[in-house]
């Protein structure tokens, strides 16, 4: 066991402080990792805020980690001393149930272990992030980070970006279908550039009118403003998927009106109750509503492999794990261009 520096809440005030934690010794199949980067989800502030009732304390948040390895246990294969590499929001499953063995570890049917605030044999009885100096992960859990990739710019890729690629290539965005992505934050600008990347015309839907030149440069071909009436009647029925990164329950059939017949809108953004749908709309228009859960760790490395060959990383702007309480305040006031990520070197 050996003691490490990390960041944590101790209660749902959320205030982040400094936190000793420990980290199990290197097993066989382990790696060592010293973190570089880790990129702030907008999942760390519910997690820490308890907004979905699960969250034990203290906390230390973090899933969009990258480093580099120290060292790995005798019967790791694929990794060595030095390489860089990548950890998202999970760190162990069954790997032998259905869910496993389809390569959606994500919905590992004896649960799934979260990098984060979930139960672990491990010290502590619970998993603890990124906002920490070094993690260990069992190989499997572990991505290879393209070489070409800026490394701050790839941590978010491991959250942000593989829930967005995931629902964008599971319903088979590609050139010449029109794809809306609601919502300009973390989410949502990986949402454009991965949808861009894929060919797609792409459309960022939002509802912050000082965004719409940002959206542009990060590769959208058109912006509409959600809360312009003219603009929403303009666009009805008109896309072949929308992609939701609402981080709130919230009244979704404006939106259901956007979609061509046959059509789905994907959410990833709230993880709770939504307003009342209205049905007709959903049965007249043959639409659906369909959900989406970050990405198993195969399509995960995929997604890596699509950014590298793509160029495509985060917009970030890198902090001081000391001004991560001032980070928290700013994503709540929605003033978050597009990712913070933690330059773990600040953390002594
Ligand atoms: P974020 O950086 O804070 O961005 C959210 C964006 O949504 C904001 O920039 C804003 O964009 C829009 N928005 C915020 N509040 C809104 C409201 N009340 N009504 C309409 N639009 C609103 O958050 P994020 O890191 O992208 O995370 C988004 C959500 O995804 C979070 O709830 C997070 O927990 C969840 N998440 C889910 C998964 C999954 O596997 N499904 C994985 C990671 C995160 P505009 O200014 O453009 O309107
Ligand atoms: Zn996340």
């Amino acid at each position: 066991m050996s003691t490490i520096s990390a960041y944590a809440a101790k209660s749902k005030d959320g205030k982040m402080q400094p936190h000793s934690i420990q980290r199990r010794e290197v097993q066989a199949n382990d790696v060592l990792i010293e973190i570089l980067h880790c990129g702030v989800c907008h999942s760390d502030l519910h997690a820490i805020k308890n907004d979905w009732g699960n969250s034990h304390y203290p906390l230390v948040p973090g899933h969009e980690i990258i480093g580099v390895v120290k060292k790995v246990g005798r019967d790791v294969s694929k990794y060595k001393e030095g390489d860089t590499v990548g950890v998202g929001c999970l760190v162990d499953s069954c790997l032998s149930c259905d869910a496993c063995d389809e390569h959606l570890e994500q919905h590992c049917l004896q649960q799934p272990t979260m990098t984060y605030n979930s139960k672990t044999q491990d010290p502590g009885g619970t998993t603890y992030g990124g906002y920490s100096k070094r993690i260990v992960v069992r190989e499997e859990f572990v991505l290879k980070i393209p070489e070409n990739l800026d490394k701050a710019g790839a941590a978010p890729l491991l959250c942000a970006g593989i829930t967005t690629y995931s629902p964008l290539h599971q319903y088979g965005v590609k050139k010449g279908m029109t794809v809306g992505i609601i919502g300009l934050g973390g989410l949502g600008h990986m949402g454009i550039k991965l949808s861009a990347a894929m060919g797609a015309h792409t459309v960022m839907i939002t509802t912050s009118e000082g965004k719409a030149k940002d959206a542009k440069d990060l590769g959208a071909d058109e912006v509409l403003i959600s809360t312009n009436q003219d603009d929403m009647k303009k666009w009805a029925s008109k896309f072949d998927f929308l992609l939701n990164t609402i981080p709130v329950g919230h009244d979704i059939n404006p939106y259901l009106t956007l979609l061509k017949y046959n059509k789905t809108m994907c959410l990833v953004g709230a993880i709770e109750p939504l307003d009342s749908v209205n049905g007709a709309m959903l049965v007249t228009g043959r639409k659906a509503v369909a959900g989406s859960f970050i990405g198993g760790l195969k399509e995960t490395q995929e997604m890596l492999d699509f950014c590298g060959e793509h160029n495509v990383v985060a917009n970030v702007e890198s902090i001081k794990m000391s001004d991560i309480n001032n980070a928290f305040e700013r994503m709540e006031k929605n003033d978050v261009r597009y990712r913070f990520v933690i330059d773990m070197a600040t953390l002594d």
